[in-house]
């Protein structure tokens, strides 16, 4: 099995984390998102405890919310002591709304709005990663507006190709966020955050990509970061307090892929850094990591129901499940690799192959090709596994089809953390404004007067 918290019962069905896979379908249906919440928290202890144990100065992980975001992650993340990203208004009003602390929130994003802007100095978010001078002169207004003195961290792009896959790569210069160091232009952001009223520098922030398996992505970033905040030191006499080094941990697919051990990871990045900071006379920052789908991919699975199975004589085979790319995406967008199982007879050999095909009016509506499977039956269970990350908030209503509840498991106990979309949700929400006033509670009022909806 992919993880330790999969299983196969008496039964010879699929378990997570203790749980009949089979059975969780039948109770809240399908498709159905089941998250494992010992291991989405083992996964945030051993961040944090590393980042606490290795970093002289300390440091936090930020839970990169935008991986899976709903008002109980932000709870969970909360009550293991973590702070959290957002990345959109509405990241920031989910997690305020879950009682998230604001201060311990870093607020990104390579196009913030003004709203958002003045949404996140007015909600007293602890860092805003500012991405570019034209956002730093509206955050300046927006704090000036508010009395505030915005912390902020820069944005820079440190020219590093973690050789990962195209589309998560984001640290290269010729990225879409941030501003480069190589070119001098974070040289002259720095300058200008130092010069701009109601603005506070903290530090820097670099994200150099996703499914990162090793340290030396992230010690060649250090490297790269250590040496501009030395350069910044000496030309602008600024000593950055903070450096945070993005996320992209990475998590295993499929049998193969690396599993890396993230407190042997992180030890040697900080080992590294503090090396690098001593060598360069320069006193250890707080740093903060943001891992999103290091935290919660290898907790979730999927669950959908075989609705048929086709088998086009002399090519190939399609399996039908009741689900597909809106409410996960992944492989229509990255072509990511998955494991997917049969759970009614988890422990028999995997002896078709098929592509797991959507329900959408799309050919390219697949959850992958060629996946070895046991032999499916329509009505069987179909899980897919490793889908904690991605999914459920890539997920979409596309052909109208509603989003999947999230069951989360705890001590063997299922509970509906997000409900399933009705067909009264799909009809309700275009009016969204009915939907917000017949909202009562001062905190919706409060933000909703904040953004001008009558209430
Ligand atoms: C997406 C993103 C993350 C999280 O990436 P993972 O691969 O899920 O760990 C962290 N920080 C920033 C700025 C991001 O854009």
């Amino acid at each position: 099995m992919l993880q330790d918290n999969h299983t196969i019962n008496a039964a010879g069905h699929f378990c997570v984390g203790g749980v009949d896979a089979v059975t969780l379908a039948q109770t809240y249906g399908t498709p159905l998102y089941v998250m494992d919440e010992a291991v989405l928290r083992a996964k945030m202890r051993v961040c944090a405890d590393a980042m606490t144990k290795y970093l002289p100065a300390g440091g936090m992980p930020l839970f990169a919310s935008k991986a899976l975001c709903c008002k109980e992650m932000y709870r969970i993340a909360g009550s293991e002591g973590l702070g959290a990203d957002v990345v959109s208004g509405g990241e920031l009003y989910t997690a305020l709304a879950a009682g998230f602390p604001a201060e311990k929130l870093c607020f990104h994003g390579s196009a913030k709005t003004m709203d958002e802007l003045r949404f996140a100095v007015s909600a007293g978010v602890g860092l805003i990663a500012v991405d570019n001078d034209e956002e730093l002169q509206n955050l300046s207004r927006a704090a000036g507006e508010a009395g505030r003195t915005q912390r902020v961290l820069l944005r820079v792009t440190p020219g590093i190709d973690p050789h990962t896959f195209a589309a998560v790569n984001t640290g290269m210069v010729d990225s879409k966020f941030g501003v480069a160091i190589e070119t001098g232009q974070a040289m002259e952001f720095t300058r200008a955050a130092l010069e701009t009223p109601h603005i506070a520098l903290a530090g820097f922030h670099c994200h150099i990509g996703s499914q990162i398996a090793e340290s030396k992505p992230f010690t060649d970033a250090a490297d790269i970061m250590t040496a501009f905040m030395d350069e910044v030191r000496t030309e602008c006499g600024y000593t950055a307090g903070i450096l945070n080094l993005g996320g992209g941990l990475a998590v295993p697919y499929v049998a193969g892929d690396p599993d890396p051990d993230y407190d042997a990871l992180i030890r040697e990045v900080a080992e590294h850094l503090t090396a690098r900071c001593a060598a360069l006379h320069y006193p250890a920052p707080y740093v903060l990591m943001e891992p999103g789908r290091g935290i919660v991919g290898a907790a979730g699975v999927t669950l959908y129901t075989v609705q048929s199975v086709k088998t086009i004589t002399g090519y190939k085979s399609y399996i039908a499940i009741d689900g597909g790319m809106t409410d996960d995406p992944r492989y229509a967008l990255y072509g990511s690799q998955y494991t997917v199982l049969i759970a009614d007879r988890a422990g028999e050999p995997k002896d078709f192959t098929a592509d797991v095909a959507g329900r959408c009016c799309e050919s390219g509506d697949l959850i992958g090709e060629n996946m070895p499977i046991q032999t499916p039956r329509a009505g069987d269970t179909l899980a897919v596994l490793v889908t904690g990350a991605y999914n459920y908030s890539m997920a979409s209503n596309y052909n109208r089809v509603p989003r999947p509840p999230i069951v989360m498991l705890r001590d063997g106990v299922p509970r509906v953390v997000v409900r399933r979309e009705t067909y009264e949700d799909l009809v309700a929400w275009p009016g969204g404004c009915t939907r917000f006033t017949a909202r009562s509670d001062a905190f919706s009022e409060k933000i909703f007067d904040f953004f001008g909806f009558s209430s």
